[in-house]
């Protein structure tokens, strides 16, 4: 056998897929049965890539509610066609794009990353723009400018897909939202919280917070 297959972690992890999805199969037999022959999710979610931003941060039961979309920093170009997918063809009435501080590709694109592979160059280009495009206040500290360049990439997620998805928000069949989970606590309001900063292109965090509808869930 191969010696990277028998590394301690990667046998451990093995081990975990293995129990994990024993239990999973086991439990969830009937469950599964429901949705076996279609998929009807609710929520076409983008997310980062990044090993601690999970769904197990805001759904005990992601299957058949969540088609997940995931690349480096969360954005709508590099994927366009899987979340034109879940949008217009599975209906999803949400759109949410989840950003998390401490994002490693926002924070690449806040500096200099021509010495990444090229690859890896393309898909920050398009933060890049984000960052660019944000107003971020240059006294502040690195800490805060990358937080407000996480909050700003998600509203220019979400600007890019209120403009392909107009006629779905003009005829109201579709909500678009931006969301942060704060995995570094830059936010203030706890680690691992999730905050609303964009409902459908308002990013008033005041006018969303005196939302009283809003207020309910955030
Ligand atoms: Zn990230």
């Amino acid at each position: 056998m191969e010696q990277i297959l028998k590394n301690d972690d990667v046998v451990k992890m093995l081990n975990a897929i293995k129990e994990t999805n024993e239990l999973y199969s086991q439990n969830n037999e009937k469950h599964i049965k429901n949705f076996a022959k279609n998929q009807n999710p609710i929520c076409t979610l983008i997310m980062c890539c990044d090993s601690r931003a999970h769904t197990t941060s805001f759904t005990y039961h992601p299957e058949n509610n969540f088609f997940i979309v995931r690349n480096i920093g969360n954005q709508y170009i590099l994927n366009q066609g899987c979340v034109e997918y879940g949008v217009r063809v599975l209906g999803t009435p949400l759109l949410i794009f989840l950003g998390h501080t401490a994002c490693g590709a926002v924070n690449a694109a806040l500096d200099d990353y021509s010495d990444l592979h090229s690859s890896i160059i393309r898909e920050i280009d398009h933060l890049a723009l984000s960052v660019k495009k944000a107003e971020i206040n240059p006294n502040c500290s690195h800490e805060e400018k990358w937080r407000d360049a996480v909050i700003n990439n998600v509203n220019q997620q979400v600007g890019l897909a209120l403009k392909d998805f107009s006629d779905l928000r003009n005829n109201k069949t579709l909500a678009v939202l931006g969301m942060v989970l704060d995995i570094d606590n830059s936010l203030k309001h706890g680690h691992g919280k999730i905050s609303l900063v964009n409902l459908n292109g308002e990013t008033d965090l005041q006018k969303l917070a005196d939302n009283e509808f809003i207020r309910q869930f955030f």
